[in-house]
């Protein structure tokens, strides 16, 4: 780490003070328990058993619910506010090195490296705290994203036990804390301007056995509406029941192929090619009552608003994907 630091700003002065300091510790706001365990196995789809099935042979086989090891970093975790933390952890912020970096411009953060390590399984109802140390930060870099830091925390993780703290696992968090160089603030357009690289291809439909029939209309140049051969309900998106007669039978009508502007957004960012941006996207009313949804063309979002008079127009994209559009009904 030493060995480019001799020319370093002065300002590094008080980042590089800071490297092997320790800090107190962060309890976490609740024990480990079986709501935070379910929910993450849930979100994660993890399917163990011992981690949420008290009566499981796996869980009974260990004396009490456990937690998946990889869980470790979540009981201690500060929630929404940042460096909110429990009564009785530390004043100090354990990543107060980053707000230094900061206030020099350094302002981007990626994480690269995340080890964890686990001496064992966490218990329903044991309490976690972890103790920090900053454990380096590296020479000034310049990589794809910019120039920056590599900074290393680790974070030794202990289960308060009547005899005391036990170690319980730890995790060696590295980010690089950057200032951003115009080059990494790549668009599809100007990454594309950049290299040249073959164009993406349009998103297809995916096309079900419900809704086959309106994508083979689309080909012929027609917008089909799915009509219940009971009731004569029109339905939009397509589906295999009335849900007025819940009739199984239908046909499809011919839509005339003007409609209104039931809403729409624009989307602005991430910009995501194919699509030029901003790109307008319409909810349409047909004329016919069904809805649909499609993207707005030949048009500024200056001209889009709810109520505007629209007619489809099929386009075809890539070879062979023909898709409804709307325009401004007047064009
Ligand atoms: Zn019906």
């Amino acid at each position: 780490m030493g060995e480019n630091t001799a020319a370093e700003p002065d300002w590094m002065g008080p980042v590089r003070a800071l490297v092997g300091k320790e800090y107190g510790q962060v309890l976490s706001w609740d024990p480990v328990n079986a709501p935070m365990i379910r929910q993450w196995c849930e979100v994660m789809g993890v399917a163990n058993p011992a981690y949420t099935d008290p009566a499981s042979p796996q869980a009974m086989a260990r004396g009490a619910l456990v937690a998946p090891a990889t869980m470790l970093q979540v009981w201690c975790m500060e929630g929404l506010k940042t460096n909110h933390y429990p009564p009785g952890s530390t004043a100090e912020n354990p990543y107060e090195v980053l707000q230094l970096l900061e206030a020099q411009g350094f302002t981007s953060v990626v994480a690269v490296n995340s080890e964890l390590s686990f001496e064992r399984e966490l218990r329903e109802g044991e309490r976690i705290h972890y103790l920090s140390r900053l454990d380096a930060v590296g020479p000034q870099k310049t990589t794809g994203l910019g120039t920056g830091f590599f900074v290393t925390l680790v974070m030794r993780y202990f289960s308060q036990q009547p005899s005391g703290p036990e170690k319980v696992g730890e995790l060696l968090f590295r980010v690089f804390k950057f200032k951003p160089t115009t080059a990494a603030i790549l668009t599809p357009a100007t990454a594309h301007a950049a290299v040249p690289a073959p164009q993406p291809r349009r998103a297809a439909p995916g096309v079900s056995d419900d809704t086959r029939f309106f994508w083979d209309g689309v080909r012929q140049g027609k917008l089909l509406i799915q009509r219940c051969r009971a009731c004569a309900q029109l339905r939009h998106p397509p589906g295999p029941v009335c849900s007025s007669c819940h009739s199984f039978d239908w046909d499809t009508l011919t839509a005339c192929g003007f409609g209104t502007v039931y809403s729409f957004v624009v989307m602005h960012y991430p910009e995501v090619a194919p699509f030029e941006h901003p790109n307008l996207i319409g909810l349409i009313e047909l004329d016919e009552g069904t809805r649909l949804v499609a993207q707005l063309v030949r048009l500024g979002r200056e001209q889009v608003a709810i109520g505007q008079r629209v007619k489809v127009e099929f386009n075809r994209f890539d070879g062979d994907l023909m898709l409804p559009q709307f325009a401004l009904a007047s064009d």
